[in-house]
Parts: structure tokens; sequence; C-alpha cells
């Protein structure tokens, strides 16, 4: 009989963000499909209660938590830690959690203290005749792989983004405390502060239904024969802040930074789709300037509509990569959609 724990950590302010209810949504569900199994919560944080009351309406039968001044910086010796007693509490033998920077950083550390096994980039987990299997993604998110094992406990990271999220209500939950014993080498981390940009030059934005990326096209010479590099940023600034897209770039132009020549200074490697990039998920897609070529589009693969502007007619796009190509100087239609968004708004 298999005992399903799923993981979650707790946001500043205690409240569990949207991966953690779509980790929580993956193994409800395959809870649900799998008979006999016992489903279990377990809460890292400085205060996990309001978290916990926050799903207590989800078919857990058990809240362990883990709690404290300790828990809060994401930290791998204590995150270890706090997942490893949590698990050998539940006795797991399938843990999932959502695949966050935090998690991520020690899943496998704490599948190999408990002899178990690890599987990242999880996009679906199901049951069938008692038998759990999984899809994942390998490659830069190129094939899918199905696969079941027989190894426990096994973890398993999803990628946020690929699940709806718990739609669980919320209640009263009673939570189990589990005591952590910490060495001082699981300390001996400090967190002193976090550098993040000002909330307004945040560009990645993964809940945004709309990608736009830029390509290298933007900073080119153009039929004056002169780059318009201001303007370029002034267009591309101006539609994200009316549109609240997410902004993605080509390596050739984040790449461009890197060889000293003038170029969009709002634009980092963070921004860069494709096989040596993100592969992001929306709805829908917007390229400029950029040529669509296969190792940058690799990166589209999750974008659900997909249309892209170049001056080249025989760009990647027209060989089958986007749904839709405007063959056209982005500039111009970029200033016209800005004045529409703007006479919209
Ligand atoms: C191993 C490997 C991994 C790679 N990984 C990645 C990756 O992860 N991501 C990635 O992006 N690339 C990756 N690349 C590089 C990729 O192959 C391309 O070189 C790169 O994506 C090209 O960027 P670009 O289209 O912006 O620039 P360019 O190829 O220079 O294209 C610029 C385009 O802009 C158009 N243009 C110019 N002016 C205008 C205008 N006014 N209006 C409209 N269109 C205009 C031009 O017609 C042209 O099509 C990788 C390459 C290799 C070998």
């Amino acid at each position: 009989m298999e005992t399903i724990l799923v993981l979650a950590h707790t946001e500043t302010g205690g409240s569990l963000a949207q991966p953690a209810r779509e980790a929580l949504h993956a193994a409800a569900t395959l809870h649900r499909t799998l008979a006999g199994s016992q489903f279990m919560v377990g809460l890292v944080g400085e205060n996990i209660q309001a978290a916990a009351n926050s799903i207590a309406a989800c078919p857990a039968t058990k809240y362990l938590g883990v709690s404290g001044a300790d828990f809060v910086p994401a930290r791998y010796g204590t995150d270890a830690a706090a997942a490893e007693a949590i698990c050998r509490a539940a006795q797991a033998t399938v843990v999932v959690a959502a695949a966050t920077a935090r998690w991520a950083r020690v899943w496998s550390g704490v599948a190999q203290r408990l002899g178990g096994c690890a599987d990242t980039h999880v996009t679906e987990v199901a049951a069938a005749d008692g038998r759990i299997s999984l899809h994942r993604w390998y490659y830069r998110q190129r094939m899918e792989g199905a696969l079941t094992r027989t190894q426990r406990p096994w973890f398993i990271g999803i990628d946020p983004g690929s699940q709806a999220a718990c739609d669980c209500g919320a209640g009263t939950a009673t939570v189990e405390m589990v005591t952590v014993p910490l060495t001082a080498a699981a300390q001996r981390t400090a967190v002193t502060g976090i550098r993040e940009p000002r909330a307004d030059a945040q560009t990645i934005r993964p809940d945004a239904s709309l990608l736009f990326v830029t390509g290298a096209g933007w900073t080119k010479k153009q039929a004056d024969g002169q780059a318009h590099l201001a303007e370029a940023e002034k267009l591309i600034l101006d539609f994200l802040r009316k549109s609240r897209a997410s902004l993605g770039s080509s390596k050739s132009l984040v790449d461009l930074s890197g060889e000293g020549q003038s170029v969009l200074p709002f634009l980092s490697h963070l921004n860069q789709i494709g096989q040596t990039g993100a592969t992001p998920r929306h709805a829908k897609g917007l390229s400029t300037c950029c040529h669509g070529e296969e190792p940058h589009t690799v990166g589209w693969r999750f974008i659900n509509e997909r249309r892209a502007i170049s001056l080249d007619p025989n760009c990647g796009w027209a060989r089958g990569k986007a749904d839709v190509l405007y063959v056209a100087d982005a500039f111009k239609v970029m200033a016209k959609v800005n004045e529409l968004l703007a006479k919209a708004l």
C-alpha cells in the first residue's frame, strides 16, 4: 500500500504559492486513483498553521509540520533535514512536491538519504491497475518519457505550470509537529538578504498569458542604415507595461552584451528562451525581430499559439514553427500595437 506525501514550503506571510497547490492537485489526484493509498501533507515554514488551514478540505488524513525561525530561509542544510524528518515520520513511499528552486535543490539529496530515487520535470502522475506511472521531459523538453519504478521512496518533482492548482477549500487542520534534530553544520549558512530587481523591472512573469520575445533584429541596422536602440527600448518597454506580457529573448540578443555591444539593458540571460534557455508555459507567444531557428524555437514547446513578426519571409517561423507569421517591420507593427493598446486601456 502506498503512502503519498505532498511536501510544501510556505511563502513569506505563511501562504502556499501556486506551484505548491499544483503539486497538491497532482498528489491528491494520484491518491484518488490509487485504491488503498494513504494521503498526507507535510509543511515547512516559520508558522505553518495558516497554510494547513487553507487546504484543510483536501483528502489528506494527516498533516505533518516543521516550523520555526530555522526554517524560514531557503537553505540546503535545514530544508533537507526538514524534508527528511517529515518523510520518515510519514513513512512515505511516494513524495510529491513542486520543483521550486527551493525543493529542487534538496530533492535528490533527501532521496539519497532515504535510499529512494528522484525524478524531476514531471508533468503527469497517474495510477492504473495499482501501479503508479509518470510522464517527464528529457533533453530540454524535446522528448517525453513515461516510466514506472519499484524503488521507494519515490520523489516526484512536479514542473510548476503543468497542473491545475488544487481547489480544496479552507477549514481547520490539526497539524502534528515533527522535531528536526539540527546539527550546527546544517545551520552554518546564513542568508543575509535577498537581492532582486525592482518590482517594475521584473520582466519575467510566469503567470502572464502572453510571452513577448525579442530577437537580435531590434539591434540591427534598419532600412535607413542606422540601428535604433533607443526606439527599440521604448517600444518594447511600452508594450510590456501595457500588456503585462512576460519578456523572453533569443540567445543572440542576450549574448550581445557579453560581446561588449550596446544592447537593451533590461535583458539578461534569464530571459533567454530555447535549447540552452528557458521553456516557459504561456497561452500565447509573439516573437519579434527574431529568425526562429531550431535551438531557439525548442523553448516554444509549451506555447499554445505562436506568432512572429520578421522581415524575412524565409525565416524559421515561416517553416512551420509559427501559427501566424507577419512579414513586416516590427518597429512599425509594435508602434501601431502600442497605439491601439493605449486607446483600449
Ligand atoms: C547548441 C546551440 C544552442 C543554442 N541555444 C539557443 C537558445 O537556447 N535560444 C536561442 O534563442 N538561440 C539559441 N541558439 C542560437 C540560435 O541558433 C540562433 O543563432 C539565435 O536564436 C538567433 O537569434 P535571432 O533570431 O535573435 O538573431 P538573427 O538570427 O540575427 O535574426 C534576426 C532577425 O531579425 C529580423 N529583423 C531585423 N530587423 C527587423 C525588423 N525591423 N522587423 C522585423 N524583423 C526584423 C531579421 O530578418 C532576422 O530574421 C543556440 C545555438 C546552438 C548552436
